[in-house]
């Protein structure tokens, strides 16, 4: 497992953007169909906006309408963390970056074959460095 990245709210809150701070740090959600990843389909690696972790690859990026980016699988298997989120009347599944525990998005089972899962991720939690 990679290192912990731990920085106190007052760090993050100085060297994060306002929304990137609200959503990665605050648990927050970036409005649907706004997200500059939302229909963005280059070939590259996506690293966390937050440490710069490798999280998904466009491979595993497809369209599945619901307004965020969405990825059939992580980058690897320890590059994300899974927490049972019960906010907002609903039981979800959060997923964070393993390095930094920064908020991702949240994993729903409606994806595509062959891993059925897709990872709901907002844009502004992650940074494409295109091939
Ligand atoms: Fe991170």
């Amino acid at each position: 497992m990679p290192n912990k990245i731990e920085k106190n709210d007052a760090t993050w809150r100085a060297e994060l953007e306002p929304e990137a701070y609200r959503v990665l740090r605050q648990k927050g959600t970036e409005l649907p169909f706004t997200g500059e990843y939302d229909h963005v389909f280059e070939r590259g690696t996506y690293h966390c906006a937050g440490c710069g972790a490798e999280l998904f690859e466009s491979e595993a990026k497809y369209d599945s309408g619901c307004g965020w980016p969405a990825f059939s699988a992580p980058a690897s298997t320890d590059a994300v963390e899974e927490e049972t989120d019960a906010s907002h009347g609903m039981v979800r599944t959060e997923v964070l970056c393993a390095a930094c525990g920064g908020h991702l998005g949240h994993v729903f089972e409606d994806g595509p074959a062959p891993t059925g899962l897709r990872y709901c991720i907002n844009s502004v939690s992650l940074k494409l460095e295109e091939k």
